[in-house]
């Protein structure tokens, strides 16, 4: 998504100068080196005692032993989420006022606000986010149907927005509206794609949503599993006329295209289909969901990054969109529900990739940028409670504290919360909290976490 770069000297960039065009070099030592020279933002801070912020570059740990950030860092976050969400406001007055879409519109606003009032539990922040809510509400235009760039977005957002100010007669309409989408979404004859960003499977992540922050049964298990036989269908199709049901039983193209990352392509797909929530049976996990994983796998490059098709041979990506951050979201879950090894060891190599190129040229947002990157760290260190990736994520979240200081490129929705400020403030906050953390508009709630219905 957002493949807009400057093709200039594309066929004569070889490897690093590549990279230099996409990426900044990463100027932090990594976790090995800064937890030798012991924690340098802790102790004297937490004191009370005035020092200057610490540089970039200086050696020392973010957090304590516990995994708690320490004062100093945290003090830094919060008066730069402020200074954001000042700005950000004020940008968006001058924002598309029919643009509802959770990627770029309305409802990834209402989405971080939402946010916010998950960190903080301030309750003017959920009154802001259904300030946002209720102007997308009026917005909805029956284009698209997804979480992310459809009306299922701001249908979702609205449902828990409206249950959590027990308005429950507003929410149940959210929910209603969103189910009279389903029609479409299973119909066999439409030519609705599968991926996350404009099909079945953005789709099927607004069902996941709501039965995980509203409660379990919040949308029947009949309705999920109608969309998730629509996609495993869909994928087989595909998969038997490209004759590949042997190696890759599920199959999945966008614009005729075989993509891998998470937003077009398999690994959002195979995703969604793992989720607990989803209630794919054990057997076509293990049957179809498992190889096709284990194909993709097999396109990995030499440096542990992902293609962003199955036909492009070149490394060059390294977004949420396409490339690693999106595809360590796939293997994390297949280590989760397959136990094994190997799926964890691919995570991890993808989070040095990540580590090393992931500070984007593209700017800070979710989609192409430093915050997306920044969450495949989180979601390791939930998995693995290695440190080592709590502290890539505070170094990732220590770039997006200088914002907008290292020349980026100007997204074309700068204040939005896929690809721009937004995305980096729901990072930044995310920090504050980095035990539930979780990606917006992607990774879902752990279901232990369940809310009272
Ligand atoms: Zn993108």
């Amino acid at each position: 998504m957002g493949e807009t770069m400057s093709r200039r000297l594309k066929f004569h960039l070889g490897g690093e100068a590549e990279m230099e065009e996409r990426a900044f070099g990463n100027p932090f030592p990594d976790y090995e080196a800064a937890a030798s020279a012991g924690p340098a933002t802790g102790g004297a801070e937490d004191a009370g005692c005035a020092r200057p912020p610490p540089a970039t570059d200086e050696l020392g740990l973010p957090f304590r032993d516990d995994g708690k950030i320490v004062q100093n860092f945290t003090k830094r976050i919060q008066t730069k989420i402020k200074d954001l969400l000042q700005q950000m406001e004020e940008g968006l007055k001058t924002a598309d006022p029919h643009d509802c879409s959770a990627y770029t519109g309305w409802t990834g606003i209402a989405l971080l606000y939402l946010q916010l009032y998950r960190v903080t539990c301030d309750q003017t922040y959920l009154l802001r986010s259904l300030d946002y809510v209720k102007r997308t509400l009026r917005n909805l235009n029956g284009r698209r149907v997804t979480f992310l760039c459809g009306d299922a977005g701001p249908l979702a957002v609205g449902a828990v927005v409206y249950h959590k100010l027990k308005s429950d007669c507003e929410s149940q309409e959210c929910i209603t509206k969103l189910l009279q989408l389903q029609r479409t979404i299973v119909c066999r004859d439409s030519d609705l794609p599968d991926e996350l960003l404009y099909g079945r499977a953005g789709y099927l992540y607004a069902l996941l949503y709501l039965n995980t922050e509203i409660g379990p049964g919040t949308v029947c298990e009949s309705a999920i599993k109608e969309v998730v036989c629509a996609i495993i269908e869909s994928g087989k199709t595909l998969s038997r006329e490209e004759r590949k049901a042997e190696r890759c039983p599920l199959l999945y193209q966008w614009h005729r295209k075989q993509y891998v990352g998470a937003a077009h392509g398999m690994a959002g797909i195979y995703y969604m289909l793992m989720q607990p929530a989803a209630k794919v049976d054990q057997e076509t996990l293990t049957e179809m969901v498992k190889p096709s994983i284990d194909y993709v796998r097999h396109k990995r490059f030499r440096s542990g990054n992902y293609p962003s098709s199955l036909s492009n041979e070149t490394d060059r990506l390294v977004h949420w969109c396409h490339g690693a951050p999106g595809v360590i979201h796939m293997l994390m879950q297949a280590y989760k529900v397959f136990k094994e090894e190997k799926y964890l060891k691919d995570a991890m190599e993808c989070s040095d990739v990540i580590w090393q190129r992931g500070l984007l040229r593209k700017g800070y947002g979710i989609c192409h940028g430093t915050a997306g990157n920044g969450y495949s760290f989180l979601s390791l260190y939930h998995l693995t409670q290695d440190k080592k990736y709590l502290y890539r994520a505070c170094k990732f979240a220590e770039w997006c504290l200088e914002y907008g200081a290292h020349g980026c490129r100007i997204p074309d929705r700068p204040y939005s919360l896929f690809e721009g400020m937004a995305g980096a403030i729901h990072f930044l906050s995310d920090i504050l909290a980095p035990e539930t953390s979780r990606f917006p508009a992607f990774e879902l709630a752990p279901p232990q976490r369940d809310r009272k219905i």
